[in-house]
């Protein structure tokens, strides 16, 4: 199985922290989408295997309107068989959400939604430059609900500007309270080139500690596991059933097509990379082409992303499947460095399969860089 991702390059302001690609200028939509169809006609054969989830991300999606987005949705029906899809989610932003807008994303085959929440605290919402309120979110979730999607995710941030520990436990609580089926939490990072972080270097904002982000890490697991989520990947907890299957397909190194300015594509041995520019993007395809660049990975760097997207999951790493795919060499060289991981309770070993123990989460940076070939 493989997935697609369409990236939706637009967003109607820019959150302080962010530093994917995205534009507020809304006037290429119409020739992008264009350009999105006629990209997926040009590499419809790429990836040869039946395709289970097709993933709208941005940027965000839900600033494009209902027709448009009917285009799209309909043109990829048209060019891939989507049969076997079965999850097709949606980027959303609370602002945007209607239940008339929902609705018809459902009519035209969505059945997850994921919204970027990030704090149910105005206060921090602003200090994120962040475009709704919490009352927005909530009143979205409550929307989505009614309409009869019963797949929802929130993302949240932790570790945001003046927040405490008390605040973070709110969070937790009314996202809890919402009843949504999946969470994706995230510690706020400082990125190069983002507002946050010259106003970080300017001395207008403050970072968390390491310590309070650790805090506020563990908070959230207990709480989450007692409210009966499975913590299965770092980042993401989910009820029982509700996984995310397009990311845990990039988690399992499964192929995906990305479509889409700053899309990236993954056929199992070579990486495609499209440009994060909307203008070089349709200019591509007006002349014909694909806009993608392209990136042949050794063995040995394949092996490296592998271990440390499995290892991130509660699933972990099949040494069994390393074997299989790079040799006994390498999977006795990884179990070799794993020992002293084992030995000090940080790892553990199930039968073939490596994965973390809930004090390894916390070192998963260090350990995964140790375990590395290269
Ligand atoms: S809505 Fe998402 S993609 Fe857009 S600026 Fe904010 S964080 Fe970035």
């Amino acid at each position: 199985m493989a997935g697609i991702y369409i990236h939706i390059p637009y967003c109607k302001s820019k959150c302080t922290y962010c530093d994917f690609y995205s534009t507020p200028q809304v006037e290429t939509m119409e020739q992008y989408v264009h350009s999105l169809l006629y990209e997926a006609k040009l590499r419809q054969e790429e990836i040869p295997h039946q395709f289970n989830t097709l993933y709208l991300g941005g940027g965000t999606p839900s600033v494009m309107p209902l027709e448009l987005m009917s285009q799209l949705i309909n043109g990829l029906k048209s060019t891939f068989d989507l049969s076997h899809v079965e999850e097709f989610t949606i980027e959303v932003n609370p602002d945007d959400v209607t239940q008339e807008y929902i609705a018809a994303l459902m009519q035209l085959g969505v059945n997850r939604v994921s919204m970027g929440v990030q704090s149910f605290n105005d206060g921090e919402l602003r200090a994120i430059n962040r475009r709704h309120t919490a009352q927005q979110a909530i009143d979205a979730v409550s929307a989505i609900n009614d309409v009869g999607i019963s797949n929802i995710s929130i993302d949240l941030i932790y570790g945001l500007p003046g927040q405490s520990l008390e605040s973070w436990r709110h969070n937790v609580e009314q996202a809890i309270d919402l009843d949504v089926q999946h969470i994706s939490a995230y510690c706020l990072s400082y990125e190069h080139g983002t507002r946050l972080w010259v106003m970080r270097e300017k001395g207008k904002v403050q970072e968390a500690s390491d310590e309070l982000c650790i805090a506020m890490h563990n908070q959230l697991t207990w709480m989450l596991k007692q409210t009966g989520f499975e913590h299965y990947e770092i980042s993401n907890f989910a009820l029982p059933g509700y996984r995310s299957l397009h990311n845990s397909n990039y988690w399992n190194y499964t192929p995906y097509l990305g479509l889409g300015a700053a899309a990236h594509s993954f056929d199992g041995t070579t990486r495609r990379y499209n440009p994060s520019s909307i203008k070089k993007y349709i200019n591509a395809l007006n002349n014909n082409r694909t806009a993608y660049t392209e990136e042949h990975p050794y063995w040995f760097e394949r092996l490296d992303e592998e271990v440390m997207l499995r290892l991130r999951t509660s699933d972990g790493l099949d040494l069994d499947i390393i074997a299989n795919r790079y040799g006994d060499q390498a999977a006795n060289a990884l179990f070799c460095k794993a020992q002293q991981f084992i030995n000090q309770g940080l790892l553990k070993m199930n039968n073939s399969t490596l994965a973390l123990t809930p004090q390894g989460v916390m070192m998963s940076d260090n350990i995964i860089r140790e375990l590395m070939w290269d």
